[in-house]
């Protein structure tokens, strides 16, 4: 008998539990795998039925969940790596080196400097992470990044991705002035620049002079499998590119990378329809022509919009009575006109779109949207997603329900911005709504938690820790009546995290036909104190019924 996976191999795996995920049999001791799918699922008597079969014990005191869905992250998680963090919060890369964070603007800047001293003089530097939102009232400005010596730009990528910061170099390589009529360039009061640029226009001429490594580096072999060796540290076994702009030599690289047996992860891009603009058309060929690219491990369709900013940034479109703290409302990244007609096309074409709402302005105007699409041209099962959608209030969510809409909730907020949004951006009540898992739970809203990885790390079990008790970094916890229970967390990254993709026939639990994928677990998230969740240690994952460890470091 061969013992090769996919040569009609049998093997049994025992464990100390296996969470399936699958109601009708929630619990079991063993799982069959052949051909890289699931045979069966029940006790030893149960999986054992298949003729000749090999046992497997490497698990015996392990548990095994299906494995995790990650159902909004970007392969920029594998990209930011080649930079310098700045950020708040202390981070660990794919190499496992741990990047202390940084609590005040000398501090960024002493990093900028020191990362100055091993770079060429004439290549740009770039860094990421930085959130000015922890430092009250103090913006980073180009007097600031003006101390970096040398005469090449730098520039600092906020953790939202919406806002960026330059120095003096930057402005003038990209053209930037005190004359320059674009929406988003903050100005001191005379009028200059401060450096600090606001949305995607704004930015844009910076991104451009850069070369836009996201873009160029996101389907390179090596920043893919940065990407991969975080998710299997975390347990993810399904990831999403969140916004891919369908480039034909990087789709075709990853297409190859990811069908590879040995690479850990499926990858499930989402075009990005802000390329397109009204040019629907344009996407929709662009997906066509690319389409036989896609295989089981890569799989293009879906298409994602993003409608406003950052609530943080103070770029998200609030409704009255708009930011706590008195900031003018935020920017339409794709105006309220524009976006219904795009909306329209795309639902016609039997698309899935993913639409970034973050205020609750932005959520209202594409309920709108969808509901005017869904009403005259219904489409059943059509699994449109609000991604984000953290301000929902009631009300919005059972119009959400009414119209079949699914939610992904940024959960990680509630931990990293809480403190800021209860005190500066959204004040106490609107705080304590936010990211409504319970809300969503109670009207049948199929939904997902997710990381946004590069935003907040990449960490389901983290995500479901956040959902579950919705404490902020600073103790607080937000919004008692929002908190969900630890099975229903467990399925928001997992089944519910599939249902969006339109790929809960194939992943998300552990079920006969399903592919073998698996988190497995030092312990048993059900048998853990919730507030341990985000404690529980990965030992790796398997993909198609082939194993992979966690990598050092990351445990
Ligand atoms: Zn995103």
């Amino acid at each position: 008998m061969t013992v090769k996976q996919g040569g009609g191999d049998t093997v049994v795996y025992r464990a100390a539990s296996v969470i399936t995920m699958n109601p009708s049999r929630p619990v079991a001791t063993h799982v069959a795998v052949r051909d890289g799918r699931i045979l069966a699922v029940g006790s030893e008597e149960h999986v054992s039925g298949w003729g000749t079969v090999r046992h497997d014990d490497r698990y015996a005191d392990k548990v095994l969940m299906p494995g995790l869905v990650e159902a909004h992250c970007h392969l920029y998680e594998g990209v930011v790596w080649q930079y310098v963090y700045v950020g708040y919060y202390d981070r660990r890369g794919p190499d496992g080196r741990l990047w202390q964070g940084l609590k005040t603007v000398d501090e960024v800047v002493q990093r900028l400097v020191d990362a100055r001293s091993r770079l060429a003089s004439d290549k740009p530097l770039i860094a990421w992470g930085f959130d000015p939102i922890y430092f009250g009232s103090r913006r980073l400005t180009v007097h600031d990044l003006d101390r970096v010596p040398g005469d090449a730009a730098v520039v600092v990528m906020h953790a939202s991705i919406h806002l960026m910061n330059v120095n003096s170099r930057a402005l003038a390589l990209a053209g930037i002035h005190r004359d320059t009529d674009i929406d988003g360039i903050t100005r001191f009061p005379d009028g200059e620049p401060t450096g600090e640029l606001c949305e995607f226009a704004a930015m844009f001429p910076v991104v451009r002079l850069i070369g836009n490594p996201f873009r160029s580096l996101s389907q390179t072999p090596q920043c893919v499998a940065d990407f991969a060796k975080i998710a299997v540290g975390a347990g993810v076994t399904t990831a999403t590119d969140m916004i891919n702009e369908l480039d034909d030599d990087g789709i075709r690289s990853l297409a190859g990378i990811t069908r590879a047996d040995d690479f850990p992860l499926r990858i499930v891009p989402a075009a990005s329809g802000m390329l397109f603009g009204r040019n629907v058309a344009a996407c929709l060929e662009k997906l066509q022509q690319l389409g036989h690219e896609s295989h089981a491990k890569m799989r293009l369709g879906m298409v994602k919009l993003i409608v406003d900013g950052s609530i943080q940034g103070f770029t998200a479109r609030l409704r009255w009575p708009g930011y706590y703290n008195g900031a003018a409302n935020g920017i339409w990244v794709i105006a309220p006109d524009d976006l219904s007609v795009i909306i329209e096309q795309y639902h016609r074409a039997g698309v899935q779109l993913h639409i970034h709402t973050n205020g609750d302005e932005a959520t209202e105007v594409t309920l709108d949207a969808l509901e005017r699409a869904l009403t005259q041209w219904p489409r059943p099962d059509h699994r449109h997603t609000l991604q984000h959608c953290q301000m929902a209030s009631p009300a919005q969510f059972r119009r959400i329900a009414r119209l079949g809409l699914c939610v992904n909730l940024f959960a990680n907020h509630l931990f990293y911005w809480g403190d800021a949004h209860h005190a500066m951006t959204l004040g106490p009540e609107r705080a304590h709504r936010m990211n409504g898992c319970a809300t969503a739970q109670r009207l049948g809203i199929p939904f997902a938690i997710h990381s946004d990885a590069p935003i907040t790390p990449l960490a389901p079990l983290f995500t479901a820790w956040c959902a579950v008790n919705r404490r902020t970094a600073a103790g607080r916890v937000l919004g008692e009546a929002e908190r969900i229970g630890v099975a229903e967390a467990l399925r928001a990254i997992t089944l519910g995290a599939a249902y969006t993709l339109h790929q809960d026939d194939c992943i998300g639990s552990i079920e006969v036909g399903k592919h073998a994928d698996f988190c497995i677990l030092d312990s048993d998230p059900l048998q853990t104190a919730p507030e341990g969740l985000k404690d529980i240690g990965v030992a790796g994952t398997m993909v198609g019924g082939r194993p992979f460890d966690a990598p050092h470091g990351r445990r």
